[in-house]
């Protein structure tokens, strides 16, 4: 069994039914759909394949906002760039321009880059210097050839960009997401803590169970990277903007830093972006980004992304299929010992009894060398309390709540199913085992380590149990 999930992006290359179902079953716990590009529509209908998807194979499914970011506008044909060009940006365009124009989204373009006079293309594949700000106009020359296509991502970088954090549009694709039943929203762009809890506080108000995952890519959100954690449900590293917001050698260390910052604070953590980029046109990764993959595994990351080589890509099944081998090839590291060492700075969970139970069950079935981890979970909380000990061993979790069961695909080698609970905690215990042993996942005499409830006398007590399968 593979440990650490995978999340791929849907998009043109995938959206087709029967391909998205190949997709899903081949081994794609969460399925993104960036709301940077498509429309409702668009979105809409891979949404509702998805819910058909999921009445025969569980994936949760991620909205990813655009967030506060600029991008180029819908052309026809990209424009072609040699060194040495100079062409205008404006959100205004008006046809008359003695220069090729790039429209932009985002009218505060000249403003934002008085200071910094540097525009970079697709995250760096173009670098443009300003030559003159004149009014809605922005004339810059091109230091590299290259070509710029449709909704192309903008970054100044070191300017600050005037957009709140949550734009109109976000706020209207969040409705969206609320009234399409998405399981994650990951947030772009995002700059503090207080940008979580506003989006939490939005979720609770209209009843939504929707987890936020917050990523990480600009110098902001890594300045608050502590309060983020502390109010997000997880994480994203959004390794591409980040290597433009902040210098990209510093990248692979901060990587594993918030990996790391992570785990002391039992959130799930997503490594994203670039990890199989030459497999968009190439049937074989190379081996840096085979080298790249085995390293977040390696770092046990619960879950690893593809983007546009899923999304817009000629190879989506091989690129699943590649993924798969790499991380199942790597993550198998025995790191209990390492997450004891760190228990002292999780202070925060000590006196948590959930967490002490997790921590407990997780090294009794590591000593015993248990087959399984069964958990009876009611919002998936102790399963990601369990999960985040890693374990080098299947978690079975069992809730009585799709949703719940649909969120904890996230999470590092977490098998979620979804049952019926019942008022007797031992009736439930024997009911996920039933199911258990009937889907294959146990066999006869095989151990395994049961985290529940179970009653004394009439109370229900939490217990960690050694049972061998009957
Ligand atoms: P981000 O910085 O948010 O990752 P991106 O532009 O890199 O933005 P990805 O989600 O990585 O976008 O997807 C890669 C490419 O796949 C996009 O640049 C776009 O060309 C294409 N794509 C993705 N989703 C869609 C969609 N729903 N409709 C059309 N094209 C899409
Ligand atoms: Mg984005
Ligand atoms: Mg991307």
């Amino acid at each position: 069994m593979r440990f650490t999930k995978i999340t791929a992006t849907i998009g043109p290359a995938t959206s087709e039914p029967t391909t998205l179902e190949r997709l899903i079953k081949s081994g794609v716990a969460v399925a993104r759909l960036n709301f940077s590009h498509g429309s409702h529509e668009s979105h809409e209908k891979v949404i509702n394949t998805l819910h058909d998807i999921q009445k025969r194979k569980r994936v949760a499914i991620m909205l990813d906002t655009k967030g506060p970011e600029i991008r180029t506008g819908d052309v026809t044909q990209p424009l072609m760039i040699q060194k040495g060009d100079e062409i205008i940006f404006t959100s205004k365009p008006t046809g008359k321009e003695k220069l090729p124009v790039v429209k932009v989204d985002y009218d505060g373009l000249p403003g934002d880059v008085k200071q910094t006079k540097v525009i970079l293309i697709d995250n760096g594949a173009i670098e443009f210097r300003v030559t003159s700000i004149k009014g809605d106009i922005v004339t810059a020359k091109a230091l590299e050839p290259g070509k710029i296509g449709s909704r192309r991502h903008i970054n100044i970088p070191g300017a600050f960009v005037s957009l709140p954090s949550f734009t109109k549009k976000d706020w209207s694709d969040i409705e969206f997401g609320i009234k399409h039943d998405v399981d994650f929203i990951a947030t772009s762009f995002v700059r503090t803590g207080k940008d979580i809890k506003e989006l939490k506080n939005f979720l609770k108000q209209h009843k939504s169970q929707i987890e936020v995952i917050a990523k990480i890519e600009t110098q902001q959100s890594l300045d608050n990277l502590s309060d983020i954690i502390d109010e997000a449900d997880g994480i994203m590293i959004a390794r591409g903007d980040l290597g433009v917001e902040t210098p990209y050698e510093e990248v692979p260390r901060i990587q594993d830093e918030i990996i790391l910052e992570c785990r002391k604070k039992g959130k799930p953590v997503i490594v994203a972006t670039h990890m199989l980029e030459s497999m968009i046109q190439y049937p074989m990764p190379t081996r840096a980004e085979v080298m790249d993959i085995a390293h977040a595994a390696m770092g046990q990351t619960d879950c690893t992304m593809l983007s546009g080589e899923t999304a817009g890509g000629m190879y989506p099944f091989k690129c699943i299929d590649a993924m798969s081998k790499i991380l199942d090839a790597n993550e198998k590291i025995d790191c209990i010992e390492t997450m004891l060492a760190l228990d002292d700075e999780m202070s925060g969970h000590k006196t948590d009894t959930r967490y002490q139970q997790a921590m407990s069950a997780s090294m009794l079935a590591r000593n015993i060398e248990a087959d399984a981890i069964i958990v009876i979970t009611k919002h998936g909380r102790t399963a990601r309390a369990v999960s985040n000990w890693r374990p080098l061993m299947p978690i079975f979790a069992f809730t009585d709540s799709e949703s719940v069961a649909r969120r904890l695909m996230l999470s590092w080698a977490v098998d979620p199913y979804c049952i019926s609970f019942s008022a007797d905690p031992e009736k439930t215990v024997n009911d996920a085992l039933a199911y258990a042993k009937e889907q294959k996942l146990i066999r006869k005499d095989q151990t395994v380590v049961i985290v529940s409830d179970i009653l004394s006398g009439k109370t229900a007590v939490s217990s960690i149990q050694i049972r061998k399968v009957l």
